[in-house]
């Protein structure tokens, strides 16, 4: 028997989703709290690299993923005319009858966990959040928004690159800080004949073109804000249409669909590295709340889903906790480094090269095929 048995996770997202079924897998039951009352995501898309669908291949979520997504064998490298200068095959790890990458829209994502974690029959609470943790001798005592309090043997923070629960752990100093990019992401229909992901090299920004299901696709855009501005909710259809002026091509030709500024979704990239370690007492941090990187390798929920299927495997194993949460943070540091340090470089190498001072350093594709080759290999 496990040395964990009642265990709350604060946050019902991708990686707190994923706590709850993989401990459940182990015997452990959970509870979770979820501060959105609605208990809602955004409605664009999210890249599913192989090592992912592996780990929610192992969790008997990856099918489920796959009739909701479209799955797609690698990524075209285009200029900004579209012309397709070469095309990378991605590897595929997960197994046999898996595409090597899958696109699916968080929506579609977010339903497959939230349907999962209530048939396992773990215990919800929307609208609530963990005020205060006391240790002591019998567990930890957590105090919620509700005015309710409850005692548990390990509290997971799952709670997203602005976590309460780190903040309250580790001071308000572990925040993140902005890098100088942002991502602009818009959904389109997507082309019949559309079996790659494409990636577009303009002067001043990157673009992205990812298969999401039979019917649609989403547009990325990566751009340099200075200063991190407010952009003005209202008129995000009209930044967004500016900032894809000097592409030809597939994306210049979808430049003028961009008509509803709340369908764009529009996020400044923010990231944080927690040091080691990620836990105090008996309260530890996983995926973005421990480690929130760029989303330049799209590896970001990959890693907070691995952070789950790890985490269970070792409370399952280990008759001490600290030993395992040691061996839990021990084992996902340097991947979840590698996926910070890889994207936060690449993003200072865009910048240099699109405000004309490239760096003579600067390999994009062997630092990006480095990084792949490390995270398809085991967790
Ligand atoms: C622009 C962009 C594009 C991305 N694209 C990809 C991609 O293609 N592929 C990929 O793998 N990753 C991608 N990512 C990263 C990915 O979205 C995150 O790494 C992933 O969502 C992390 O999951 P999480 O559960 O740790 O956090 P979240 O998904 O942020 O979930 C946190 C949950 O906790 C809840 N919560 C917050 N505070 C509290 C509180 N105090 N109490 C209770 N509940 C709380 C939130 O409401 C939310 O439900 C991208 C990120 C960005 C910004």
């Amino acid at each position: 028997m496990s040395i964990v048995q009642k265990v709350l996770i604060i946050g019902g997202g991708i990686g707190g989703l994923t706590a709850a079924i993989a401990l459940k897998r182990k015997g452990i039951d959970a509870e979770v709290i979820e501060q959105n009352p609605a208990w809602s995501v955004y409605g664009v898309g999210i890249i599913q690299p192989s090592n992912l669908l592996r780990a929610l291949r192992s969790l008997d979520l990856g099918d489920a993923c796959l009739e909701q997504g479209k799955g797609f064998l690698g990524w075209n490298f285009c200029d900004v005319q579209g012309n397709v200068l070469a095309q990378v095959p991605s590897e595929n790890v997960a197994g046999p009858g898996y595409p090597p990458v899958n696109g699916i829209s968080r929506p579609a994502l977010h339903k497959i966990l939230t349907d999962a974690t209530l048939a396992q029959g773990t215990h919800v609470r929307l609208g609530v959040t963990a005020t205060a943790f006391e240790e002591r001798k019998e567990g930890v005592r957590v105090s919620f928004s509700d005015g309710t309090q409850n005692t548990y043997d390990l509290v997971i923070g799952a709670d997203g690159a602005y976590s309460k629960t780190r903040a309250q752990l580790f001071g308000d100093e572990c925040r993140p800080h902005y890098t100088g990019q942002a991502v602009w992401r818009y959904n389109f229909a997507r082309p019949r004949d559309m079996h790659w992901g494409s990636l577009h090299y303009g002067k001043k920004s990157k673009a992205g073109l990812v298969p999401l299901s039979e019917t649609t696709m989403y547009l990325f855009l990566v751009t340099a804000e200075a200063g991190n501005p407010r952009m003005l909710a209202d008129q995000l259809h009209v930044l967004l249409r500016e900032r894809l002026a000097e592409y030809g091509g597939i994306v210049g030709g979808l430049r003028d669909q961009i008509t509803d500024p709340a369908a764009v979704v529009y996020r400044p990239m923010e990231v944080l590295m927690m040091p080691a370690p990620w836990y105090r007492g008996r309260v530890v941090l996983i995926g973005d709340a421990a480690h929130s990187g760029t989303p330049h390798l799209a590896e970001g929920a990959a890693m907070a889903i691995e952070d789950s299927v790890v985490l269970a495997e070792l409370l399952a194993q280990d008759p001490d906790l600290k030993s395992a949460l040691n061996r839990f943070v021990l084992r996902r540091l340097p991947r979840t480094q590698l996926v910070y340090e890889t994207g936060v470089r690449l993003g200072e190498w865009e910048q240099a090269e699109w405000a004309g001072t490239p760096d003579p350093a600067a390999d994009h594709g062997a630092l990006f095929s480095r990084a792949y080759a490390q995270l398809m290999g085991p967790i």
